[in-house]
């Protein structure tokens, strides 16, 4: 079973798991008898192999947990990296690498607006050495828009027209649950739309999925999928890519650890606080998955009530699109999403206005544009996220506080805006 919630310093209800998640004591405690083992993993005395091969032994345990190939010639990698944003980077510029590496020229790197800004930096990065970046459309549900070829290589290289061979190389990058709305993307369609082509690599990021669904590695059609424990009960600093058998990456950040793909001295502990994370979150899935779930349509039926009673006229992103369980981003017209998060905090629900690496920005989410939202709804879409801490007290006081900060902020979206009504 769960571990109990961990108490709230200020009584505050937290609704932010898709940031980060508490470290589960389960967790804690497999870190703590890890962290014994002190010694550097690349010493070749004994204190160095016996903490290589508690290494080794996470590592394998998240390759089989993710269902990757680790038997044979052609066995799946895993190389660990400081979270997901570090594995993203790795998973699209080592790709990269490793053909300039081969001798072969840059193709293109196809992303969207469902994409975590490490991707789409990288993307760019990607552009000032020659890559043709590609941006795929959205259709309304929020997913990627598969209707003609718009992801097959043909529609979208420069021209048109039939390519193939070397020009058709390219990286095709597929957020399995978008981070900020929490809409799921098909992996394995996406992958069919885009054709089975020499050189077509796919990068797959399942830092929102991992907790939810099952990721078996070996039958999809990924290159490379990012994961960070951090967002499922394990410890943040860590996080890791799957490399397909035979795909050919070169280093971002060389160094002899990590396949000569990552440098610098492995956190053998966290490495383990990651395996342990993985397998109780794929062993309680079922479970968490339901209750999440049910947690999750509570709030949205609660909030959208709230808001409609304040005279706010709301709906949830992607309502009726295939969703993770623990997210969902909900639309506020008129409002500002910065004062409702700062209003919201106030009130004591944390919570988010998009991905916590953009919560500084300005600009309304992308994913919102690229989806077509309309205009008055653009600036108003509040995160909310739930992780396997959450409980339903929680979610009935996050909605009565959330419908108080609705309240003050009225119709017009302005402090005060229903207080003047009274
Ligand atoms: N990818 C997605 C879909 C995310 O939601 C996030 C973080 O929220 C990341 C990547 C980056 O993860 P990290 O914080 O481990 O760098």
């Amino acid at each position: 079973m769960e571990s109990p919630s961990p108490p709230e310093p200020d009584g505050s209800i937290y609704l932010d798991h898709a940031a980060a998640t508490p470290l589960e004591a389960r967790v804690a405690e497999a870190m703590r008898e890890a962290a014994a083992a002190f010694a550097n993993p690349s010493s070749p005395h004994a204190a160095g192999r016996a903490a290589k091969r508690i290494l080794e032994d996470a590592r394998e345990q998240i390759l089989e947990l993710v269902g990757a190939r680790t038997s044979g010639s052609n066995r799946d990698r895993l190389v660990f990296t400081s979270g997901a944003t570090e594995a993203n980077r790795l998973g699209l510029l080592g790709l990269a690498a490793g053909r300039r590496a081969a001798g072969e020229a840059p193709g293109w790197v196809g992303c969207s607006a469902r994409d975590h800004g490490s991707i789409r930096s990288a993307a760019t990065e990607l552009a000032r050495d020659g890559w043709q970046v590609v941006e795929l459309p959205l259709s309304a549900s929020g997913q990627l828009d598969r209707r003609g070829s718009s992801i097959g290589c043909d529609a979208i290289l420069p021209g048109g027209g039939q390519v193939s061979g070397r020009q058709a190389a390219g990286i095709l990058t597929v957020t399995t649950v978008c981070g900020q709305t929490g809409i799921r993307e098909d992996l394995a369609a996406v992958a069919t739309v885009a054709g089975d082509r020499p050189g077509l690599s796919i990068h797959a990021d399942a830092t929102q999925a991992a907790a939810w669904d099952d990721l078996a590695f070996a039958d999809s059609l990924a290159t490379t999928l990012a994961l960070a424990p951090h967002k499922f009960g394990g410890p943040r600093g860590i996080g890791g890519l799957v490399i397909r058998g035979r795909a050919k990456l070169a280093a971002v950040a060389p160094g002899p650890q990590e396949l000569g793909l990552r440098g610098g001295t492995e956190a053998v502990a966290l490495a383990v606080g990651f395996a342990r994370a993985l397998e109780l979150a794929t062993a309680e899935r079922r479970e968490r998955t339901s209750r999440v779930e049910g947690l999750r349509q509570r709030l949205e039926i609660g909030l959208l009530a709230a808001a409609r009673k304040a005279g706010i006229e709301a709906l949830v992103v992607g309502g009726t699109a295939p969703r993770a369980p623990h997210v969902t981003m909900i639309a506020l017209a008129s409002c500002d999403r910065q004062v409702v998060a700062l209003a919201a905090d106030l009130a004591g629900v944390c919570l988010a206005t998009g991905t916590a690496c953009a919560s500084g920005s300005s600009e309304p989410p992308e994913v919102l544009h690229a989806m077509a939202i309309e205009p008055r709804l653009l600036a108003g879409g509040i995160r909310l996220s739930l992780g396997g801490t959450t409980t339903a007290h929680e979610i009935e006081t996050a909605i009565t506080r959330l419908g108080e900060v609705f309240w003050r902020l009225g119709p017009n979206g302005q402090p005060g805006g229903s207080m003047s009504t009274d």
